[in-house]
């Protein structure tokens, strides 16, 4: 007798079965920067991504830009558990970007919002590696980015990017050298 597999009823739609921890930065130097990135938490945690669902949230971090750009950012992270696949998911972040007015003129330019998957951690494993067209994992940046590495810091200190034998989130952190770091404050208010 054939047996089917189990399947999901969120498989065909881009939804996969095994369950992962990622961690998404969020970004904004454009407009009421605060409000967006609180908004875009809001939208993450009432199920704005299929199959996924928000666990935790960063303080909000006010930050000097890399790059032409002159706008102070705003930065957080949060932490999802999903069971979406890592493409579906940057799919359904980028919708989210776009309903919250991002374009993507030139490289630098200031964005309402900016979210980038930083780390995914499929469940029992080390973190996932994967350099695919549009999706690098973990996010190719990471490492030196401190409005990243600092929030990250807050929920997951002990994470390692790079897998068991690489440098932790704190480490990382910790390695930075005084030029590269943008944190200007923490700011007061939640992102959710
Ligand atoms: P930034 O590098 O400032 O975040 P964008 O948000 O415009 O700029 O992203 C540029 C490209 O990076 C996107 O087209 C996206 O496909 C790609 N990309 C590769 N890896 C990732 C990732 N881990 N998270 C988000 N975007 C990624
Ligand atoms: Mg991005």
């Amino acid at each position: 007798m054939l047996v089917e597999p189990r399947r999901s009823s969120l498989m065909g739609a881009g939804v996969a079965v095994a369950p992962a921890t990622l961690y998404v930065g969020l970004g904004s130097n454009l407009g009421d920067r605060l409000g967006t990135l609180q908004a875009a938490a809001r939208q993450l945690r009432d199920g704005a991504v299929p199959g996924t669902v928000l666990v935790r949230s960063s303080p909000v971090y006010e930050t000097r830009p890399l790059g032409p750009s002159t706008a102070v950012y705003m930065n957080a992270a949060v932490e999802l558990r999903t069971v979406a696949e890592p493409q579906a998911l940057l799919a359904a972040l980028q919708l989210l970007e776009l309903r919250h007015g991002r374009t993507r003129r030139t490289r630098w330019e200031a964005r309402t919002l900016d979210l980038d998957i930083l780390c995914w951690l499929p469940m029992g494993l080390d973190a996932l590696e994967l350099d695919v067209p549009g999706l690098r994992l973990p996010h190719p940046e990471l490492t030196r980015r401190d409005f990243v590495l600092a929030p990250l810091a807050a929920l997951a200190p002990e994470l390692r990017p790079h897998g068991g034998a690489g440098a932790s989130v704190t480490e990382l952190l910790a390695g930075l050298d005084a030029a590269d770091r943008t944190i200007v404050a923490q700011v007061a208010e939640q992102l959710c």
